[in-house]
C-alpha cells in the first residue's frame, strides 16, 4: 500500500485556501499574546485537529489524510508565515505517526495509527538527551526485554510535545553493549497514559517546561522514565531489535524538510512586511525602497527566499517519489534555515526601531528562527551530511 494517495491540484488549493482563512480568522488575532504570554494554544490545537493536521501524512485506510510531502510543506509553510510553533506541534508529531507507518507492524499500524491521525493521542519524538544531541549512538536510555514487556529507564531532554502531548517515539539502547553502537538501538512507542482508560501510565513522568528563546506555543520538557513498563508487542517498532537508529534517521528526513518548510514560511512572511513596510516609511523625503542599501537587501532577500522554496519542493518531490533524501532534506534545511535567519534579520533593520518592538511580527520572526538551523540535527552536521551523500553517490 502506497503511504500517500493522489489529491488533485484543486483538493490542494481547497485545503490550503482552508487553512488560509483560519489562519486570518483564528491564528492572526492571538498569535502575538500567546507567544508573549507562553501560553499553549489549546484553541489551535483543536481547530488543527479539525482540520486533520494531526493525521495529514496518515494513510486514508488508517484515518489520515494521506497528503503527500508537497502538499504537506506548502501547509507548514503558510501556517509558519502566522505563527511557527503551530506547525511543530502536528510535525514533531507526524515524525512519530511515519515511524510507525513507514516501519511498524501491521497490528502496530492498526493500534495507533487512527489514535494518531485523530489526535486522540498526540506525541512526538524523544531522542536528545542531557549528554547526547547530535551524537545520537552515546545515548543512554536503556529498554530491557522481561517477558512479553520492555522495561524503560533513562532520561530524555529537549522533547517538543513532551507535556501536552500523550505518547513519545523513543530511541532507546537496547543493547548497550553492542559494537557498532547504533546495533543495539531500537525505536518504542511510549504512552504515557493508559490509551483506553487515558489514566496516566506507571515509571513515566515529565521534568520541567523548558524555557526558551522563541518558540514558545509549543511545550519542551524532559521524559523521565524509571522502571517503565510498557508491551512489547506494541511498543517495539517493527517486532524487530536492533532497528531504531535507521528508524530515527529516516523519521528526520521528513523532519528536515519540514523546518525547511518553517524557514520558507519565516523568510516569505519577514521579505513580504519589508517590502511593505519599505514603500510607507519615509526617510530624507522618499520612501526607504528608493534608497539603495535597502534596495540591496530587499533584492537578496527575495532572491534567497526563492530559492530556498525552490529547494523544499525538490526534496519533498524526492520524498514523494519514496527515495532516500538525506542530501536533498540536508540542502533544504541547511539553505532554508540559514535564509530565514538572514532574512528575519535583515527585515528587523529595514523597520528601525519598530523592528525590535513587541508589538510586531518581526522580533517573533527573529527569535524563532534560530532554532532552525539546531533542531532536526545541526547546520554543521547537514554540510557534513550533503558533503558524504556526494561523495557516496559520486564515486571515483
Ligand atoms: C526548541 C527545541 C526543540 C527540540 N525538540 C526536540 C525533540 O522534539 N526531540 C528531540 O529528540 N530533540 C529535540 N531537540 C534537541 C535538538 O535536536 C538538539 O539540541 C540538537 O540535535 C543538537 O544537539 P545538542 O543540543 O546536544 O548539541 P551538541 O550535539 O552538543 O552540539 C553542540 C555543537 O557542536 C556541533 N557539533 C556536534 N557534533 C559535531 C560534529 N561531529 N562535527 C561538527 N560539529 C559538531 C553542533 O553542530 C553544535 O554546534 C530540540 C531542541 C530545541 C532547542
Amino acid at each position: 500500500m502506497a503511504d500517500t494517495i493522489v489529491h488533485s491540484e484543486a483538493d490542494e488549493r481547497q485545503m490550503l485556501y482552508a487553512i488560509g482563512k483560519w489562519i486570518e480568522k483564528k491564528v492572526a488575532p492571538v498569535a502575538l499574546k500567546l507567544e508573549h504570554d507562553n501560553e499553549w494554544p489549546a484553541d489551535l490545537v483543536a481547530d488543527m485537529t479539525e482540520l486533520g493536521l494531526f493525521g495529514a501524512l496518515v494513510h486514508p485506510d488508517y484515518g489520515g489524510l494521506g497528503l503527500s510531502a508537497t502538499s504537506y510543506t506548502r501547509i507548514v509553510s503558510l501556517i509558519s508565515e502566522e505563527w511557527m510553533s503551530l506547525t511543530g506541534i502536528f510535525n514533531t508529531h507526524m515524525m512519530m505517526a511515519i515511524i510507525v507507518q513507514k516501519y511498524g507492524t501491521e497490528a502496530q499500524k492498526a493500534y495507533w495509527l487512527p489514535k494518531f491521525a485523530s489526535g486522540e493521542m498526540r506525541g512526538g519524538l524523544g531522542l536528545t538527551e542531557p549528554d547526547a544531541g547530535s551524537d545520537l549512538q552515546a545515548i543512554r536510555t536503556v529498554a530491557k526485554r522481561r517477558g512479553d514487556t520492555y522495561v524503560v529507564n533513562g532520561t530524555k531532554t529537549w522533547i517538543s510535545n513532551a507535556i501536552e502531548g500523550h505518547c513519545v517515539a523513543l530511541l532507546v539502547k537496547t543493547d548497550p553493549d553492542a559494537v557498532p553502537r547504533h546495533r543495539g538501538m531500537s525505536m518504542l512507542i511510549v504512552p504515557k497514559i493508559d490509551p483506553e482508560t487515558r489514566q496516566p501510565l506507571k515509571g513515566v513522568r515529565n521534568g520541567k517546561k523548558l524555557g526558551k528563546l522563541g518558540y514558545k506555543g509549543i511545550d519542551s520538557g524532559e521524559f523521565i522514565f524509571e522502571d517503565y513498563e510498557c508491551d512489547a508487542s506494541l511498543c517495539l517498532v517493527g517486532g524487530k531489535e536492533g532497528e531504531g537508529f535507521y528508524m530515527a534517521t529516516g523519521g528526520l528526513e521528513l523532519g528536515r524538510i519540514n523546518i525547511a518548510a518553517r524557514g520558507v514560511g519565516i523568510a516569505r512572511r519577514a521579505l513580504r512586511e519589508s517590502v511593505a513596510y519599505s514603500q510607507v516609511r519615509k526617510t530624507m523625503g522618499k520612501p526607504i525602497c528608493e534608497h539603495q542599501a535597502i534596495q540591496l537587501k530587499l533584492g537578496e532577500m527575495a532572491a534567497k527566499t526563492r530559492a530556498a522554496e525552490l529547494l523544499v519542493e525538490d526534496a519533498a518531490r524526492a520524498y514523494d517519489s519514496g527515495e532516500r533524501v538525506d542530501m536533498e532534506a540536508g540542502m533544504a534545511k541547511w539553505f532554508a534555515s540559514e535564509t530565514a535567519l538572514e532574512v528575519a534579520t535583515e527585515a528587523m533593520r529595514i523597520h528601525g526601531g519598530y523592528g525590535y518592538s513587541t508589538e510586531y511580527v518581526l522580533e517573533r520572526l527573529y527569535r524563532d528562527a534560530p532554532l532552525l538551523c539546531i533542531g532536526e540535527g545541526t547546520n554543521e552536521l547537514q554540510r557534513i551530511i550533503i558533503a558524504k551523500q556526494l561523495i557516496k553517490r559520486n564515486p571515483a
